[in-house]
C-alpha cells in the first residue's frame, strides 16, 4: 500500500459529492458504478494505489463557451456550450452531442463518464466524451436551428478531431444537425475528415447507424433472454420516447414478434392495446422527423390507442419487457415495484441512466433480468466506432455486414456481462458485469501510462 489515503465507499462518494456541488446526474452515475467497482477492488491494491476511481470521475476537461445566434426576428440569443473529455485512455473521445433545455454542466459530465465504460464495452477504440447546449430545437425554424449549429460548431471545432474526438448525436441532434455541424466544420477547416458520425451516406456516413441503438437494445434484450430459454416472440413490450432509439427498438421488437403496447414524448404516453405496427411506427417516424409533431396526435390516426397526459410515463402499463428510451432519471423506484408487480420479466436501457438509485436496487434486488444503458444501448456508438474505421480506409460496408457486426458487438458486450456479473444460481447482475468489465479495460490501460 503506497501513502495515498484507501477511502472506503461512503468517503469516495462523499468526496465526489464535495468536489462536484450542484451536480446531483454526475454524482449519481458515479455513485451507482463505484457501487460495483469498490466490491471488485476490494483485493486489488494496484488500482487503488493509482487512484483509478477517482481519476476516471474528473474528467481530462471540461470546455465550456458562449454560443450567439440571431433568431428569425433578429433578436440575438445566447446559449451555452460545453464539451465534456473524460477519458481518452483506449482511443479518441467519443460521445454525443445533446440539445435540450434540460442540459448543464452536470447532465453532461454523467454523460460523460457512462460513456467511458460503455465505449470499453464495445471493444473498440474509442475514449469517452459527451457535449451540448441548454439550446431548445423546439419551435424553432430549419434556418435557426441551422445558424445555431454553426455557431455552435465556430467554438467546438478547435477541440475535436478525427483523431482527438469524434462527436455524434443525441437527443435533438439528428442527422439534419450532423449535417449543418459537419458543414461549418468543413468550412472553418477545409479538412474533409470523420470528425463527426451519424453523418449521411452521401458525405460518409455508414449504414444502419440510424438504427443501432434502438435495434442494438433489443438484441441485448434477446440475448439476456435466450440465456434463460426464452424468447422476445409473443411479448408485450412498454416503451417510453418516441425519438431515435425508442421508434427502433419498437421496430425490432415487432420485427422479432413481440408487441409493442407504448411510446411517450415529455407530454405524456399513448397506449395502444392492439400493439404498435410497423406501419404504424412509420407514421411516428414521420411525426416526429418530418412534421416535428406530438406523440398526442397518434389517436386522432389510430381509433383504439388512448393518451396519457400532464407529463405521464408508461410504466404502469402490464407488460413483459420494459425499455425507457427517452432520457435520465424517467423511471423511480416506485415505478419499477409497479412494473415487477404487473410481472416484467426484463427491462433493457435504450436511453443512459434512465432508472433511478432506488429503481436499480430494486430491480437488482428482484433478481429480474435488468440491463443498464451503458451495455444495451451501445451499438449505437458502436456502429459509429465503425463509421470512423470506415471513414479512416475510405471504404463502407454493406449492411448485411454492419447488422451481422452489430450482432456480434452486443453478444461480445453480453458476454462480457455475464463473465463478470455471474451471481451464482443462474443469476446475472448486469449492471455490476458491464460497470466491472468497462472499468478493467480502461483501469488496465491508465496503469500502463503512469501518473498522467
Ligand atoms: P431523440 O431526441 O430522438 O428523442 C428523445 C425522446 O425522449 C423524445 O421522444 C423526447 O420527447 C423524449 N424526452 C426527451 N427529454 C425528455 C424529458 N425530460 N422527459 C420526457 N421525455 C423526454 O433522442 P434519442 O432517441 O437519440 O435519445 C434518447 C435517449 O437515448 C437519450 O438518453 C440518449 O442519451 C440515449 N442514447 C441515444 C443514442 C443515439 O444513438 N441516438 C445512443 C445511446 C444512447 P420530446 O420530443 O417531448 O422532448
Amino acid at each position: 500500500m503506497g501513502v495515498n489515503e484507501h477511502v472506503d465507499l461512503n468517503g469516495f462518494v462523499e468526496g465526489v459529492k464535495r468536489r462536484n456541488p450542484g451536480q446531483p446526474e454526475f454524482v449519481q452515475a458515479v455513485q451507482e458504478v463505484a457501487e460495483d467497482i469498490f466490491d471488485f477492488m476490494g483485493d486489488k491494491v494496484k488500482y487503488h494505489e493509482a487512484q483509478i476511481l477517482r481519476r476516471i470521475a474528473e474528467p481530462d476537461r471540461v470546455v465550456s463557451f458562449r454560443v450567439c445566434w440571431a433568431d428569425d426576428k433578429g433578436n440575438i440569443r445566447v446559449q451555452r456550450g460545453w464539451r465534456v473529455q473524460n477519458n481518452n485512455a483506449i482511443g479518441p473521445y467519443k460521445g454525443g452531442i445533446r440539445f435540450h433545455p434540460s442540459v448543464t454542466e452536470s447532465v453532461l459530465k454523467f454523460l460523460a463518464f457512462e460513456q467511458t465504460f460503455k465505449n470499453a464495452l464495445t471493444g473498440l477504440p474509442m475514449g469517452g466524451g459527451k457535449g451540448g447546449s441548454n439550446f431548445n430545437p423546439k419551435g424553432k425554424s430549419v434556418n435557426e436551428i441551422m445558424r445555431f449549429c454553426q455557431s455552435f460548431m465556430t467554438e467546438l471545432y478547435r477541440h475535436i478531431g478525427a483523431d482527438v474526438d469524434v462527436p455524434a448525436g443525441d437527443i435533438g441532434v439528428g442527422g439534419r444537425e450532423i449535417g449543418f455541424m459537419f458543414g461549418q466544420y468543413k468550412r472553418i477547416t477545409n479538412h474533409f475528415t470523420g470528425v463527426l458520425t451519424g453523418k449521411g451516406l452521401e458525405w460518409g456516413g455508414s449504414l444502419i447507424r440510424t438504427e443501432a441503438t434502438g435495434y442494438g437494445a433489443v438484441y441485448f434484450l434477446q440475448n439476456m433472454l435466450t440465456a434463460k430459454g426464452m424468447d422476445v416472440a409473443g411479448k408485450t413490450a412498454v416503451i417510453s420516447g418516441s425519438g431515435n432509439v425508442a421508434t427502433h427498438a419498437a421496430e425490432k421488437i415487432v420485427q422479432l414478434g413481440g408487441k409493442v403496447l407504448t411510446l411517450s414524448d415529455s407530454e405524456g404516453f399513448i397506449h395502444d392495446p392492439d400493439g404498435i405496427s410497423q406501419e404504424k411506427i412509420d407514421w411516428v417516424k414521420e411525426l416526429k422527423n418530418v412534421r416535428r409533431g406530438r406523440i398526442s396526435e397518434y389517436v386522432n390516426e389510430f381509433k383504439g390507442a388512448s393518451f396519457h397526459g400532464g407529463g405521464a410515463r408508461p410504466w404502469g402499463v402490464a407488460c413483459d419487457l420494459a425499455l425507457p428510451c427517452a432520457t435520465q432519471n424517467e423511471l423511480n423506484g416506485e415505478e419499477a415495484r409497479t412494473l415487477l408487480k404487473n410481472g416484467c420479466i426484463a427491462v433493457a436501457e435504450g436511453a443512459n441512466m434512465p432508472t433511478d438509485l432506488d429503481g436499480v436496487h430494486i430491480f437488482k434486488a428482484a433478481k429480474i433480468l435488468y440491463a443498464p444503458g451503458k451495455a444495451s444501448n451501445a451499438g449505437g456508438v458502436a456502429v459509429s466506432g465503425l463509421e470512423m474505421s470506415q471513414n479512416s480506409a475510405r471504404m463502407s460496408w454493406k449492411e448485411e455486414e454492419l447488422q451481422e457486426m452489430l450482432r456480434d458487438i452486443m453478444r461480445g458486450i453480453h458476454d462480457r456481462c455475464l463473465e463478470y456479473g455471474g451471481q451464482g444460481g443462474g443469476y446475472t447482475d448486469y449492471v455490476k458485469g458491464a460497470n466491472i468489465a468497462g472499468f478493467k479495460k480502461v483501469a488496465d490501460a491508465m496503469l500502463a501510462f503512469g501518473v498522467v
